[in-house]
């Protein structure tokens, strides 16, 4: 077994993911011995995968798309924001030595917010916002925004039901609704946290929904404008942004539940936007 603390990232179709350098980078300004890898599984090789890899001594996974779900379902201890999610994006070895206790948490949505509030200087408060997706990266940013003073959210997601059972379930924190095709006017933000534009694909939008005063940011990203920040912009949005400051700063909540210590993120953001 080698020395060194392994750590990884585990989905499926991982060919555009920066995890291993952001982590690399990290480790490297904060002094820490680790090797990143990636791990590239379908759903039904999941679970065993992760029971590998910690069998064998690795020390956490990020988990992505399109495994969240079953990461919640494996895990055996969960962080409250994971539990209130219904996701896991992140796991570390629990007490037990053989790897068979895990410890599940969800970063995705504190990513999402420090990259709108800090990096960005949006400000949250009051705002109506259109979330397109009810996958785990929507379940992981529902709260986090709710809780970061977001006005109204609405959710939008091509099977109707998982968006109306999403808003269901988060209720109590906030005035949270699913909406159809008809959006009910112009929103400041729309989320996209479908997965549509991994496979270059557009989602549907609401009609309405994006006018002069819509910031469109989509949690994916590339290294050419998606077609939905390319239909924004053609829709005359306010603004379209990549999901990469979320990548950096949900990585950057990982590593410190991992390795104790937060990375400083904006030398990170500017090497990869070079
Ligand atoms: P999931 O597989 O859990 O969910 C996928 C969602 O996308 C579902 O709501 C699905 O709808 C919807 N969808 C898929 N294809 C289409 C399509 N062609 N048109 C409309 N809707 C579609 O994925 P995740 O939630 O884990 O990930 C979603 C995205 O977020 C990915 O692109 C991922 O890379 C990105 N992400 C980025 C992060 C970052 O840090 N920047 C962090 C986390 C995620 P349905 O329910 O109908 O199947």
């Amino acid at each position: 077994m080698s020395s060194i603390d392994r750590y990884a990232v585990i989905g499926q179709g991982l060919g555009h993911s920066r995890s291993p350098q952001i982590h690399g980078l990290f480790a490297q300004s904060t002094g820490q011995s680790m090797q990143y890898g990636l791990i590239d599984v379908p759903a039904a090789g999941f679970a065993a995968a992760v029971r590998d890899f910690f069998a064998g001594g690795g020390r956490g996974l990020n988990v992505t798309v399109p495994h969240k779900e079953a990461a919640l379902a494996l895990a055996t201890r969960l962080t409250p924001r994971a539990r209130r999610a219904g996701a896991v994006n992140t796991l570390a070895p629990g007490a037990a030595t053989d790897g068979s206790a895990l410890l599940g948490d969800n970063t995705d949505g504190a990513g999402l917010v420090r990259d709108l509030t800090v990096n960005l200087g949006y400000a949250l408060t009051g705002t109506r916002v259109l979330l397109l997706g009810a996958g785990g990266a929507a379940r992981g940013v529902i709260a986090p925004l709710l809780e970061g003073g977001v006005g109204e959210l609405k959710l939008h997601n091509r099977t109707a039901a998982r968006a109306q059972r999403l808003a269901q379930e988060f209720a109590d924190l906030g005035a949270i609704a699913s909406v159809g095709d008809a959006a009910g006017g112009e929103y400041e933000l729309i989320i996209n946290a479908t997965s549509a534009s991994l496979r270059g694909e557009l989602p549907a939008v609401p009609r309405g929904a994006c006018g002069p005063r819509t910031l469109c940011y989509d949690l994916a990203y590339a290294a050419s404008e998606t077609v939905f920040l390319q239909w924004a912009r053609a829709a005359g949005a306010a603004g379209a942004l990549m999901g990469l400051g979320m990548l950096v700063e949900q990585a950057a909540e990982s590593f410190l539940l991992w390795r104790g210590v937060r990375p400083d993120t904006a030398p990170v953001l500017a090497a990869l936007r070079v």
